[in-house]
């Protein structure tokens, strides 16, 4: 055994031994130190890699003598293609059976209109008008109308969305749009309009909308980076420079997968694992899509690094 953990101890770079031990992922080792494993920082960690995280894993001792040390699949090693497809059909599985795509607010939401003839920030006859001005041009949100037509300052509207979604008002001062393309990837920030706008002390990051939030997103988000998501409105005007500049900005590798089943998907993914051996690996549902993210390199920060990280994007059709 002292031979055996030297030697994956060789394997296992320190510092993804570092991000799996700060993730709380790994166990205490409840045995014997050598003196080789002492030199080794990451010896002690070890133990974490002498278990398949494939439950129905076949190999009983025989995987202990396979000098992987990664792929890494939701933070269990597994010891052969075979374990890493079955982890990834099990996870498949559960993304595609969840609810988590299926939420939606069905809070009911006083018409903005309404509640900013409520609030006084406009009058029945500006509200009458833009309405009229959005039925006859069949297009155009109210609040559009109300800040083209009638005069009404964008920021009351946004003020006024804010209310309805009971969300913030997210400021966009300093917005870093380089720094933070590393998130999420680019066909999400497109597709659904979202914004990162920063991320707060290493563990909160705002996500910007533009009229409605979206949550399905941003607990999509949350599962995939481990950061907690507080999402708000962004003034239209702000939002929408801001969101060009970030589509024009370099993301992560993405590799967009056609699949026409769940097995072709579980192939696709498992196999891209076994091929870039991660170091982590995560997959999460977003709306209809499957997202597979993995970390090439251990984060060194709350961002990962362009380079270091891939995403495999699955469409799986309308449910
Ligand atoms: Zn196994």
């Amino acid at each position: 055994m002292p031979l055996l953990s030297g030697r994956a101890g060789g394997n296992l770079p320190a510092a993804a031994a570092r991000m799996l031990a700060a993730g709380g992922l790994v166990e205490e080792p409840s045995h014997r130190e050598s003196a080789r494993a002492r030199k080794v920082p990451s010896a002690k960690r070890l133990s974490l890699f002498e278990t398949c995280a494939n439950q129905g894993c076949g190999s009983g001792w025989l995987h202990l003598f396979r000098s992987r040390s990664a792929p890494v699949f939701e933070a269990g090693w597994n010891c052969s293609a075979a374990c890493t497809e079955a982890r990834v059909a099990a996870a498949v599985g559960r993304e595609l059976d969840g609810t988590g795509a299926r939420i939606e607010n069905h809070r009911h939401r006083v018409p903005l209109g309404l509640m900013m003839l409520e609030q006084g920030w406009i009058d029945a006859g500006q509200l009458r008008r833009a309405l009229g001005a959005q039925k006859t041009a069949g297009a155009g949100r109210l609040g559009h109308w109300l800040v083209q037509q009638q005069g009404v300052s964008e920021s009351l509207v946004t003020r006024a969305l804010g209310l309805q979604w009971s969300c913030p008002v997210l400021p966009m001062e300093y917005h870093d749009a380089e720094s933070l393309t590393a998130l999420i990837p680019r066909l999400f920030v497109d597709a659904f309009g979202a914004l990162p706008l920063r991320v707060a002390a290493g563990k909160l990051l705002y996500l910007g909308f533009e009229d409605r939030l979206d949550p399905v997103l941003a607990l999509a988000i949350e599962r995939m980076t481990g950061l907690r998501v507080e999402s708000g409105l962004v003034q239209e005007s702000l939002f929408r420079s801001a969101h060009t500049r970030m589509l024009g900005s370099s993301f992560p590798q993405v590799e967009l997968i056609e699949a026409n089943s769940e097995a072709g998907m579980v192939k696709a993914f498992s196999s891209s694992i076994e091929k870039a051996r991660p170091v982590e690996s995560r997959l999460v549902r977003v709306h209809d899509f499957l997202w597979l993210r993995m970390w090439l390199r251990p984060m060194t920060g709350a961002v990962p690094e362009i380079g270091s990280v891939q995403d495999l994007i699955c469409s799986i059709g309308m449910h």
